[in-house]
């Protein structure tokens, strides 16, 4: 039986991903310094508690189990955060990700997932972002993404390292089984926000600028649900058993949605009012993000299955009114 190694497997899409491999058969450990992520998130799996930036920690944990694969979710990952303390965010996210290679490598793991972003690619010059766009990040965060994908190819070149580099849209949704969700302190995360402002009256609901050249003034982004997202880092890992190197997919749904038309999609299915203040512009916000995912689609045989505008808030609301006990 594989054992696969999830590195923040009790954040938000790594708790998706750990629940899709024990689904699916396989042994997994969480390795998690829990700054962002929850225990209770990792369900049945094993959680190691630690850092990535913790060489002899993960040196143990390595010598003491045999890992087929690895998946990289640790990140931070606040735009504005990076701005405003940009050697957190190297430090972390490059650093961190050094400092796993180096031990995975050591132990001569072969194959590698990860979380990279749609952020690598900057301001976007065409409406419909494939993979062959080039990649300006405007902001800290998208270059310590792309910084890790460029030692990716780097490790494949000198070391023979296979990995796949993930470039996720915008994650939204929750388990359809209601079990997992998005939980982060601070949320910036705009439909957790309105699910928020739903079902909390007072917490007031911001639109952030309606000034933009868009269908209807508001930022446009390709939502893509979670449990797609952990659907194609299956794929990504059995794509390696046949492909050497240092690959990256786009992944999104490649459907653009306005911030106005997902608020008005959340009215529908919360059926509450939904008040909005408009703001001014987020610094650093491109207007539009869309996704083509066609060498997903082609290559690794994914294709977005819950990613429909009204399945996302669907499950994400339902798992906003779980009962707490
Ligand atoms: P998250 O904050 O919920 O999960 C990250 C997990 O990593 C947390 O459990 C956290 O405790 C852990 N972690 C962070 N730094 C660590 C460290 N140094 N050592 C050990 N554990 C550490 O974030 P998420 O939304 O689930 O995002 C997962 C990944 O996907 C991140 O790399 C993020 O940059 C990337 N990503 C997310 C989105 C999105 O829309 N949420 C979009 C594009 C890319
Ligand atoms: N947004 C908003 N109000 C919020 C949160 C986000 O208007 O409370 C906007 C944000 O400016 C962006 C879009 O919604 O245009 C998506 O933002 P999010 O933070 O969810 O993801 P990002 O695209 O920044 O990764």
């Amino acid at each position: 039986m594989s054992r696969i190694l999830v590195c923040g497997g009790a954040g938000y899409i790594g708790s998706h991903m750990v629940q899709l491999l024990l689904k699916r058969g396989f042994e997994v450990t969480v390795f998690d310094n829990l700054s962002t992520g929850h225990r209770v998130a990792v369900g049945e799996a094993e959680l190691v508690t630690g850092d990535i930036r913790d060489r002899s920690a993960l040196a143990s944990l390595f010598a003491t189990r045999p890992f087929d694969a690895v998946m990289h979710f640790c990140a931070s990952s606040i735009v504005a955060d990076s701005v405003k303390d940009p050697y957190v965010y190297y430090d972390n996210n490059v650093v961190g990700t050094l400092s796993l290679l180096d031990v995975v490598r050591q132990a001569d793991i072969g194959r590698f997932v990860f979380s990279s972003s749609a952020a690598v690619y900057g301001m976007p010059e065409r409406e419909l972002i494939d993979e062959d766009h080039p990649t300006r990040p405007i902001n800290p965060y998208g270059a310590t993404k792309l910084m890790v994908e460029r030692i990716l190819k780097d490790a494949a070149d000198a070391y023979g390292l296979r990995s796949v580099a993930l470039r996720y849209f915008n994650a939204a949704g929750a388990d359809p089984g209601g079990a997992l969700g998005e939980v982060h302190r601070p949320e910036t995360h705009l439909i957790p926000n309105i699910l928020r402002s739903a079902l909390d009256g007072s917490a007031e609901l911001q639109v952030f600028g309606t000034d933009y050249d868009t269908v209807d003034g508001s930022c446009v982004r390709d939502y893509i649900h979670v449990c797609d997202l952990a659907l194609a880092h299956l794929k990504a890992m059995e794509y390696l058993d046949s492909h050497a190197g240092a690959h990256r997919f786009n992944l999104g749904s490649g459907n653009g949605y306005s911030v106005l038309q997902v608020i008005e999609a959340a009215r529908q299915v919360t059926g509450c009012p939904l008040p909005a203040r408009v703001l001014p512009r987020r610094p650093g916000d491109p207007p539009v993000l869309v996704a083509s995912s066609q060498r997903a689609q082609a290559e690794l045989g994914w294709q977005p299955r819950h990613s429909d505008l009204d399945e996302i808030i669907g499950s994400a609301w339902r798992w906003h009114c779980r009962p707490r006990f």
